[in-house]
C-alpha cells in the first residue's frame, strides 16, 4: 500500500508520554507535529475542505480515549448476527474505498484518529475478560478503522497484540486491506490471533479500493503471517457483480488457496456490496465515475441496499462451490445476510446468535 504522510500530526499534552507518541515521533520524523488543548476544536479546520472526508485522512489526531473501548458489535437489525465484540483504537482510515461505510459512519466527526492510552485500553478488557472465563470472546479492531494501516508509524497493535494473545478465552482479529505485518512478524501470537484480510479481484482494488495493497501484496503477506504462526481468515466482502465478475473471482479463489495453508483458515464470510441512500449520495460526490452507482439494488428491512436476494442467493452459491472445490472443510458464513439468504445457500440458519460464534470461535483451544 501507498505511505502514509499525512499533513502534520495533532496531539493533546496528555499523549506525550504514551508509547503510541513515541512510536509516530520515530515513524514520522519529517511530518510536523502540533500540540493543541483540545483536539475537538483543532478538529474543526477539517470540516471547511469541499471533501472534508477526504481531507481528514491527511491529518492524525493522537489523544486519550474517554469513553469505552471494548463493545458488542453493533450487527444489523433482522441479520444472523455473529456474537463479535470490537476495540476501536482508531477512528478512520488513511485508505480511500469508495464504498467505505465510514463516509456515512464518521461523517460529522471524520477526522483520523489514534488513542493513546493503550494501558487504559488493556486494563477494560482485562477486567471484561477475566470476569467472564467461560465465555469464548472474538474481538475485532477494525469496525472504524483498517486494523493494521496505520501500524508502521503508531505501532498500536505491537503494543496490545502480547497482552490479548495470553488470554485463554479470546481470538484477536486484526482485519486489514494493507500490507503493514512487519511488527507482526515480531510477535508471538500463541494461535490466538488471526489475520484477517478483505479480499477483491485487482480490477475492483484498482477501481474502488484507493491507497489499499494489492491482491498480490495481501496474499504474499497473509502467506508470511501464517508461516509466523498467525490464523488467517478472508472476507470477500463486499462481492461485486458486474460482467464477468465470476471469472475474476474464481481466478481470485484459485489464486488465494494454492497460496496458503486453507487447513489452518479460521474462517472465511461472504458479503455483497450494501450501503444506505445516504453513503451512495457521498459517493456520487466523492467517487462519481465508480460504477457501483450504476448497479441495481433493493432496499432489505435493515435499511441497507443489497443487490437483489435470488443474485445475492446465486452469488454467494457460487462463491461457496468455488471455495468447496478447494478447501472442503473450511468454515464459511456470510455476513449481515437474512435467514431466507443462509438457509437458500448453505440448506440451514444458525440457531442463535452463540450457535454461530462457538462455530467459529471453537478452533482447538
Ligand atoms: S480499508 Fe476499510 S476502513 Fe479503510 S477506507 Fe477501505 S473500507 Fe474504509
Amino acid at each position: 500500500m501507498q505511505n502514509f504522510q499525512p499533513d502534520e500530526v495533532v496531539f493533546e499534552r496528555d499523549s506525550e508520554g504514551s508509547p503510541i507518541f513515541r512510536n509516530l515521533r520515530r515513524a514520522l520524523p519529517q511530518v510536523p507535529f502540533r500540540l493543541v488543548d483540545d483536539i475537538a476544536a483543532a478538529n474543526g479546520r477539517v470540516n471547511e475542505a469541499r471533501d472534508y472526508f477526504g481531507s481528514a485522512k491527511k491529518k492524525l489526531f493522537l489523544a486519550k480515549h474517554k469513553g469505552e473501548f471494548l463493545k458488542k458489535c453493533p450487527g444489523s437489525e433482522g441479520q444472523v448476527c455473529c456474537n463479535y465484540f470490537v476495540i476501536n483504537f482508531a477512528s478512520n482510515c488513511p485508505m480511500d474505498c469508495s464504498y467505505c461505510y465510514l463516509q456515512e459512519y464518521l461523517a460529522d466527526n471524520p477526522a483520523l484518529k489514534v488513542f493513546s492510552n493503550v494501558d487504559d485500553l488493556i486494563d477494560e478488557a482485562d477486567a471484561t475478560i477475566k470476569k467472564h472465563r467461560g465465555m469464548f470472546f472474538r474481538i475485532g479492531t477494525g469496525e472504524i478503522t483498517d486494523s493494521l494501516a496505520l501500524e508502521p508509524y503508531t505501532g498500536m497493535v505491537r503494543e496490545i497484540l502480547p497482552y490479548f494473545a495470553e488470554q485463554p478465552n479470546v481470538l484477536l482479529e486484526l482485519k486489514t486491506k494493507s500490507d503493514c505485518i512487519d511488527s507482526l512478524l515480531e510477535l508471538d501470537p500463541k494461535g490466538r490471533v488471526v489475520v484477517g484480510w478483505s479480499m477483491n479481484p485487482q480490477r475492483v482494488i484498482d477501481d474502488d479500493e484507493q491507497n489499499t495493497a494489492s491482491l498480490s501484496a495481501r496474499l504474499n503477506a497473509a502467506r508470511l503471517v501464517q508461516d509466523a504462526g498467525y490464523r488467517l481468515g478472508f472476507h470477500f466482502d463486499p462481492m461485486v457483480e458486474y460482467p464477468g465478475w465470476e471469472r475474476d473471482y474464481h481466478s481470485m479463489i484459485e489464486q488465494i488457496f494454492a497460496t496458503i495453508d486453507w487447513r489452518k483458515l479460521s474462517w472465511v464470510s461472504l458479503g455483497v456490496l450494501r450501503d444506505t441512500p445516504g453513503l451512495k449520495r457521498t459517493m456520487r460526490e466523492r467517487f462519481p465515475q465508480t460504477r457501483l452507482l450504476t448497479g441495481e439494488q433493493v432496499l432489505c428491512p435493515d435499511g441497507k441496499l443489497r443487490y437483489y436476494q435470488p443474485l445475492r442467493v446465486a452469488m454467494y452459491r457460487q462463491m461457496v462451490g468455488w471455495i468447496r472445490r478447494v478447501a472442503p472443510t473450511v468454515k464459511v458464513y456470510l455476513c449481515m445476510e437474512s435467514r431466507e439468504v443462509w438457509e437458500q445457500v448453505f440448506g440451514y440458519v444458525p440457531s442463535c446468535e452463540k450457535d454461530l460464534g462457538n462455530q467459529l470461535g471453537n478452533l482447538g483451544f
